[in-house]
Order: structure tokens, then C-alpha cells, then sequence
């Protein structure tokens, strides 16, 4: 219980002393207590059902008994040492994680922030090409920091501040907003209603996609670059899904001008997808570089970069340190986080219920005309309201069939309200 701050001395020093770039959402932010699985609870004891997640990140389920209970016995053992010793934690996790990835996928850092793997990416991606350029897509989210904000490719978070040289964005291939796309041209239980022109086994949107991609790398670049970057569905901008072979034709293209394939695994990771463990699975690519973040920990502050053995050696000439990165403590929690993902079916479930709340949520596309597309793969979910902002749905992995029935339900009579009142004007 925290009685000495209650609600009105928390929003005043919220206003006072905390950074004002952080944004609240909803009219009367909540003021949480606490976490158990899919639940949050409030400062008056009141039950929400977290479709969010803290932004996929509590992937397991908050405060996990698992996770929990690890993190409690190696808080009692030992917190931190620099890796320059060797402690057992990191090398279970380093073979842990690293089993999870295919050849030659096998050589991991541990970080804390997605923003750091993705630094950490680039730098690695320019110092083993010894090229310049990365390119990523518009509408991607790839971190805050100065280097990544270059490939971050969304007007709220870019600042009137010189960043990311050497970073070019490309036109995203969005099947339900941009030029071209369709109705079966992406990965997705759920398709666009939007008509297709796509024939069996060619699709248009692609090709017209690709040939926008070559533009770029015709005109706004050198001839080599040192790699691309992107999400294997659009995180933060709303579930956005690439037609079928984007990627694996993009990757082409880049490996031809000398440049490494980066995947961006911070939201769709460890089983969100619910068919793969890794979204980059899902099209059907193996990238040099993939970075982890949020999901890793389930809310504990970790994240990794996994790459090959040849391009973790151009990193290997010099000194390359970080404090906290794969402290016990993380390493210990990251373990936790992938047995409690096998031990609890949580890629299963991504798959069952996450298909399921999309075909619900496509009846609601169906009923309202203000539900423009429902699209997503698994628990990677988004709505896009055609009048109004894109609704993400990424819950915690361990959600049921009866949680998403009772989101719908909330989801619709929301909708109806906004109809009636819409109506009544
Ligand atoms: N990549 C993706 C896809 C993300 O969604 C985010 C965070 N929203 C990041 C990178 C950056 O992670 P962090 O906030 O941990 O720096």
C-alpha cells in the first residue's frame, strides 16, 4: 500500500519532477499496484485485463511465479559481476538463447535497451562492411538514442536535432495504406478488404514495393551499404505487415551491395507470432544481425544482439565493454522467461488465442465502418480505426480465449457508444 502518495500527490509530482516527454495515456491515467499474469490492478484494487503489456514487453505474464521465484534466489546469491570473470548465469543463458537461433546464428551480446542492441547493430554492421549506409524502412521504430533515431522513421519521436547520419528511410510496403496491396497479400489469418490484383504466385504489391526499395538504393545511397534494418511486422506504428517475400527480396538486394540484414526482434520475438519463434521466421529469411529487447526479460531491463562468429570477430579488434550487460541477475531472468515460454506453451497460445481474437476482431471490422483493418500475426495485433489513431493489441502471451471474448465485447460497445454519439450530432 502506498497511502502516503495518492493520486493527487502522484499527478503533481509527475508534473513537477518528472520528464515531460513522457506521455500518459487516457484522460485519468491509472495508477497501477500492482501485476499478476495478464492482470494489473489499480490504487483502489481495481482488475484490468493488460492488453498492452507495457508495451510487449511482459511477455510470460506479470510478476510470473517462475520468473519471480529465480530472480528472488539470485538476488540472494549475486547481483553483479563485470564479465571480465566468469560466471555460470551468462554462459547458460549465452547457450540457451543461442540454441534458439539457426546457423550461423550463434554468437550473442547482451545489452540493456533495445535502443543499445540496435546501436550496437549498426555498429557492427559498419564496422564489419566497412560501408556507411543503413537504410530502414518509413514507420519503423528502431530506438531513441542519437544513432537509432536516424532509422526511427516516425514524425512524434524525431527532434529538430542532427542524428543517424548516414540513415535513409525507404517507402514502407503497407498492404492497407499504401499504393499498392491487397486482399491476400500478407501473412495474416486476417486479410485487407481492400481488392487485390495479385494472380496465384505473383504478387503485384510486392513487386511494386521492391521496385520502390531499388529506387532508394539507386539514388540515395552508395553503391555498398553497411546494411538494413526492420521489423518483421511494424511494432510501434500498428502491426503493419509487409506483402509475402519483401524481405527476403530486400535482403537480396542489400547482400548485392555488400550490406548485413538486420531484424528487429524487440517486439516480435519469443513466440509472439505464435507459427515461429522469431518473427523473421515468418518470411522466410535468415538476417546476419537480430536484435532482442523488451519481451527478453518480461519487464526486466536486458536486451541482446545475436550475430554470426565472422562479423562478432570485426568487433573483436578493439576493446567493446558494457557494465551491466548479461549481469546474473538478467541473465537469470532471461533464462526464466524462455523456460516459462516452454514450459507454459506460450508460442501455442500466441498462435490459438492470437488467431482467434484477430477472426473476432475482423467481425468488428465487418460491423463498424470506423474499424478499417484488423491485421496482425498471433499476439501482434492492430486495429486501424480509419477516422482516428491505430489500436496496438499485444498482450501478455498467456491471455485465454474467455479474456479476449470479454476485450471484444468491451472493444464493441466502446465502438457503438462512439457510433451513437457520432449518430446523435
Ligand atoms: N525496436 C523496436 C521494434 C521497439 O519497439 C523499441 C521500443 N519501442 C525499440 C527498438 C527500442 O527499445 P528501448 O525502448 O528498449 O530502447
Amino acid at each position: 500500500k502506498y497511502e502516503s502518495y495518492p493520486y493527487e500527490r502522484v499527478q503533481k509530482i509527475r508534473e513537477q519532477n518528472i520528464a515531460p516527454s513522457l506521455r500518459t495515456y487516457y484522460r485519468k491515467p491509472l495508477l497501477l499496484h500492482q501485476g499478476h499474469m495478464q492482470w494489473l490492478f489499480d490504487h483502489e484494487g481495481r482488475r484490468y485485463l493488460d492488453l498492452f503489456a507495457g508495451i510487449v514487453t511482459v511477455s510470460v505474464g506479470h510478476c510470473h511465479p517462475k520468473v519471480t521465484m529465480a530472480t528472488q534466489k539470485q538476488l540472494a546469491r549475486l547481483w553483479h559481476t563485470t564479465n571480465i570473470y566468469m560466471y555460470p548465469a551468462i554462459h547458460e543463458y549465452a547457450e540457451k538463447l543461442t540454441s534458439l537461433f539457426p546457423d550461423p546464428l550463434k554468437v550473442v551480446y547482451l545489452t540493456n535497451s533495445g535502443s543499445e542492441a540496435n546501436d550496437l547493430a549498426m555498429f557492427m554492421a559498419r564496422l564489419h562492411t566497412r560501408n556507411f549506409d543503413i537504410i530502414s524502412l518509413r514507420g519503423g521504430y528502431h530506438g531513441g538514442s542519437p544513432y537509432t533515431l536516424g532509422l526511427t522513421s516516425l514524425t512524434p519521436y524525431k527532434h529538430g536535432v542532427a542524428n543517424g547520419f548516414g540513415c535513409t528511410t525507404t517507402m514502407l510496403p503497407d498492404v492497407f495504406r499504401g499504393p499498392w496491396g491487397g486482399s491476400h497479400c500478407r501473412d495474416s489469418p486476417v486479410q485487407t478488404v481492400r481488392k487485390c490484383s495479385c494472380s496465384e504466385g505473383a504478387c503485384l504489391a510486392k513487386d511494386q514495393y521492391i521496385e520502390q526499395f531499388k529506387d532508394t538504393l539507386n539514388t540515395s545511397v552508395p553503391k555498398t551499404v553497411a546494411g538494413f534494418i526492420a521489423e518483421p511486422i511494424q511494432g510501434v506504428n500498428g502491426a503493419v505487415q509487409y506483402p509475402r517475400n519483401f524481405l527476403k527480396e530486400a535482403y537480396q538486394l542489400i547482400r548485392e551491395r555488400g550490406g548485413l540484414c538486420i531484424s528487429d526482434e524487440v517486439q516480435t520475438g519469443f513466440g509472439r507470432t505464435g507459427s515461429h519463434f522469431w518473427g523473421f521466421q515468418t518470411h522466410g529469411v535468415i538476417p546476419d544481425i537480430v536484435t532482442l529487447a523488451k519481451g527478453i526479460g518480461n519487464g526486466f531491463p536486458m536486451a541482446a544482439v545475436v550475430t554470426t562468429k565472422e562479423i562478432a570477430s570485426s568487433l573483436a579488434q578493439n576493446l567493446h565493454f558494457n557494465t551491466f550487460g548479461g549481469n546474473p541477475l538478467a541473465c537469470v531472468v532471461g533464462a526464466a522467461v524462455l523456460d516459462a515460454i516452454e514450459e507454459d506453451s506460450l508460442q501455442k497460445n500466441s498462435e490459438i488465442v492470437g488467431t482467434y481474437m484477430l477472426l473476432e476482431l475482423a467481425k468488428l471490422r465487418d460491423e463498424f465502418e470506423i474499424v478499417g483493418d484488423v491485421r496482425g500475426k498471433g499476439l501482434m495485433i492492430g486495429v486501424e480505426m480509419v477516422t482516428d489513431k491505430t489500436f496496438r493489441i499485444k498482450p501478455p502471451m498467456c491471455i485465454t480465449k474467455r479474456d479476449v471474448n470479454f476485450a471484444v465485447e468491451v472493444f464493441r460497445t466502446a465502438l457503438q457508444k462512439h457510433m451513437d454519439r457520432a449518430a446523435a450530432k
